[in-house]
């Protein structure tokens, strides 16, 4: 039998962004809750797309090779190393599936993404949240959580939904003092807004522990075409293929992620309009007396004063038509995460809550 997880669910979620969308009388309606890329995918990934569907009654490749030459060129990194998934949602649940099980534990740290532990549920693993440091992740805290029973580590680098990160040194810090049996998961969904960083990329290449994911989701625009991918020594992409089912991407999925990762141009124009429009964000919440971190990511989060104080400002977004994500779910009460949008979204959230304050 299943645990039965007594936290928010991803239906939960569901709920709440729909409920949230049919703000009555508005219009205008804003979504800034999912951390998507406002300016959507490259131009190229419609043609793509249009292309794909001459394809559709044949089934998939299997084994991805057409992508993964293409994500293999573009990130420089080896492409027989290379898993692709269902978003890197999926490829989170292979690792749970391939290396946790009933009677192991999952780590992640306290405010970590939700997947994490639900994977770890699925598989019948434990999850076990060990606490950060400011809102940042705490190496030392993680290597104190670990038991004989860990076998994953979790950590989002840069983390979601705080936005900071740790440094390179620090994670080879924590893959150098993690327990044999224990791979570490470098999550790097929100890698590609970090200027010249590889996501852990090369410390995959070093060491036989250490596992990088990403997605097409963000900085690619692609949420709602589900690829992500992983990044792994070669003995764990061989275990992690044997839970993959063979046509777990179509053709359309294949086609526009190839034509998305091989856009640079969009995506550094994307990266630069969001690393500037954060910018914006973040001073014009300080300059209304809401403080946040320093965000390396495609969002901010922002405190207030407490869980009412933040409620009330996330009712008064709703009623101007601005959805945000509030990430009590995330122990994080006094916070709203507010997603890094187009230009006049991020002026119409700042003005508004300007006007709140
Ligand atoms: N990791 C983190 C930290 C995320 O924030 C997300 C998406 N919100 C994911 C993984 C999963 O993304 P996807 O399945 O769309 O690739």
């Amino acid at each position: 039998m299943a645990t039965i997880d007594p936290q928010p669910g991803i239906m939960d979620i569901a709920l709440y962004e729909g409920g949230k969308a049919k703000v009555d009388g508005i219009t205008n309606v804003v979504k800034l809750s999912s951390n998507e890329n406002p300016f959507g995918p490259s131009p190229a990934v419609q043609d793509a797309v249009v292309r794909s569907v001459h394809e559709l009654h044949r089934y998939p490749s299997t084994d991805h090779a057409s992508l993964r030459s293409a994500i293999g060129e573009v990130h420089g990194v080896d492409p027989e190393r290379v898993i692709c998934g269902v978003g890197s949602d999926e490829i989170i649940h292979f690792l749970c599936q391939a290396y946790a099980g009933p009677g192991t534990e999952v780590l992640h740290t306290v405010h970590g993404f939700g997947m994490y532990r639900i994977s770890a549920l699925a598989a019948g693993a434990s999850p076990v949240e060990v606490p950060e440091r400011d809102r940042v992740t705490d190496v030392d805290a993680i290597l104190d959580g670990c038991s004989e029973r860990t076998r994953l580590v979790f950590i989002a680098n840069p983390n979601n939904p705080t936005g900071t990160m740790i440094g390179l040194a620090e994670i080879e810090r924590l893959a150098e003092g993690l327990p044999d049996q224990c791979l570490l998961v470098l999550d790097g969904a929100y890698a590609d807004y970090v200027e010249g960083y590889d996501g852990g990329a090369r410390l995959v290449e070093q060491r036989e522990n250490v596992v990088m994911t990403r997605t097409f989701s963000k900085l690619y625009g692609l949420g709602g075409m589900r690829v992500g991918w992983g990044y792994a020594p070669k003995a764990v992409i061989d275990v992690l293929n044997r839970v993959r089912g063979p046509f777990n991407l179509s053709n359309t999925a294949l086609a526009a992620a190839e034509a998305a990762v091989r856009d640079t141009t969009w995506a550094e124009k994307c990266r630069n309009d969001n690393t500037r429009l954060r910018m914006i964000l973040s001073e014009a919440l300080a300059e209304h007396g809401v403080p946040s971190d320093t965000s390396t990511a495609n969002f901010v989060l922002a405190r207030f004063a407490d869980k009412e104080e933040a409620d009330a400002c996330d009712l008064y977004l709703q009623s101007q038509g601005l959805i945000v994500r509030k990430v009590g779910g995330y122990k994080l009460p006094n916070c709203l995460r507010i997603t890094v949008g187009d230009e006049p979204s991020v002026r119409r959230v700042a003005f508004c809550i300007g006007q709140f304050k």
